[in-house]
């Protein structure tokens, strides 16, 4: 049977039909999935969280869309909540985590051009970076795989290894550079945390050269980490820019590119924009969810199930080490590297009713909503248990 979707994704054959907290129900019936993908890290407050749903359909009867020609008191509203709680001065809302890079990559070029340094225009991204598929989101990552086919890579994005500091400490002090981009923990490359010391580094590296540094929390931030941004694990590392996506809508497409008030000083009006971007329906559903996440309860939560979930998955992978040799990321953005083939292992997964997504370097990621209990989290480990003992079988029945 053809398809007329185009073909672009690997689907799993499975449709589902409704969602509540961290279930998922299938189309075909049965028992309900246990959903450790969460939407890939979208759907923080798990399904059809109570204050979402109240705030979607009041909105929906109220107002969906006007354009950007028009105030639109919610993008005031929200972006007043975040720049109260990082060290942003000022919002542009997009839709999506690409566009929130684009929005990134265009106020740094357009801060060193404002200033009359037009020739800093290159940005730096990082091996096993990830930004979203939009030009410049995929030229700063870098990804050759993701690039392949698509025309001659674009002028002004170089790409350093987070681990060789004197190659990436020369491409800084270049006098062309305009800024570095890179996630405080890697997601779809691999679930790989940076370092209190690599960010300080990168931080005063930064600053002393002038450079503005960017910071991607597309899947890091809102919560995820354990404290709202990943970076406020450590102080002192504040970017210039950051981008947030995915949580932020929480379900619904909602991003930011957020900016201090230097880092934006070249943006005028006409220098970027978005149909969609930051409309009324958005924001009434980010606002509820921004409320949800930032509360300190939330975070605490995160934080105590993260540790909970971790200190299980520590003793799953001792008991089976030729399935699981590390647990790695940040807070409840976590990283299972595994020895069998990932895809087999996600599959595999999904015959226990545990649904778990991929990323680089052959790793499975677990990124549970925040909101899930603790309870829950053992049962995702109980059917974990099970993949493993179902992989471990599966083995020695071809061998
Ligand atoms: C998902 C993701 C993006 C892209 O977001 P889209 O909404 O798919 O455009 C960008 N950066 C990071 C770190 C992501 O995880």
């Amino acid at each position: 049977m053809t398809s007329p979707l185009m073909n672009v994704y690997a689907r799993a054959p499975l449709a589902f039909v409704r969602g509540e907290g961290a279930w998922l129900y299938g189309s075909e019936g049965g028992e309900p999935y246990l959903d450790c993908v969460a939407g890939v890290a979208s759907n923080a407050l798990g399904h059809c969280h109570p204050a979402l749903v109240a705030a979607l359909t009041e909105q929906g009867n109220k107002l969906w869309h006007v354009s950007n020609m028009f105030e639109v008191p919610g993008q005031d509203a929200l972006a007043a909540r975040l720049t109260d709680a990082c060290f942003a001065d000022t919002v542009f809302f997009a839709n999506t985590g690409t566009e929130a890079v684009e929005c990134a990559i265009k106020v740094a070029r357009r801060y060193h051009a404002a200033r009359g340094d037009a020739q800093r225009q290159t940005i730096i991204g990082f091996h096993g970076a990830f930004h979203g598929r939009t030009y410049a989101a995929l030229n700063a990552a870098g990804n050759a795989a993701h690039l392949d086919g698509f025309g001659e890579p674009m002028a002004g994005f170089v790409h350093r290894s987070p681990d060789d500091w004197a190659a990436l400490a020369a491409a800084i002090a270049d006098p062309a550079t305009a800024a570095v981009l890179i996630e405080p923990v890697q997601g779809e490359g691999g679930a790989r945390a940076m370092t209190r010391g690599f960010l300080e580094s990168l931080r005063a590296a930064c600053t002393a050269a002038g450079v503005l540094l960017i910071y991607d929390e597309v899947q890091s931030g809102m919560g995820r980490t354990g404290q709202l941004f990943a970076h406020q694990w450590f102080p002192g590392t504040e970017p210039d820019i950051m981008a947030v996506a995915k949580a932020l809508g929480s379900g619904l497409p909602v991003a930011a590119c957020l900016a201090t008030t230097e880092a934006a000083s070249g943006m005028a009006p006409g220098g970027h924009g978005s149909t969609f971007g930051g409309n009324p329906l958005a924001m009434a559903v980010a606002i509820a969810a921004f409320d949800e996440i930032a509360k300190p309860e939330m975070l605490e939560h995160a934080r105590a199930l993260s540790e909970h979930l971790r200190g299980s998955l520590a003793a799953l992978a001792a008991g089976w080490p030729d399935v699981i040799t590390e647990v790695r990321g940040k807070g409840l953005l976590i990283g299972l590297k595994l020895v069998p083939n990932n895809r087999a292992f996600i599959a595999a997964a999904r015959d226990q009713r545990l649904l778990v997504a991929g990323g680089g370097e052959n790793i499975v990621r677990l990124l549970p909503p925040l909101t899930m209990s603790f309870a829950e989290a053992d049962e995702v480990v109980a059917r974990l248990d099970a993949t493993c003992a179902a992989m471990t079988a599966a083995v020695e029945v071809a061998a």
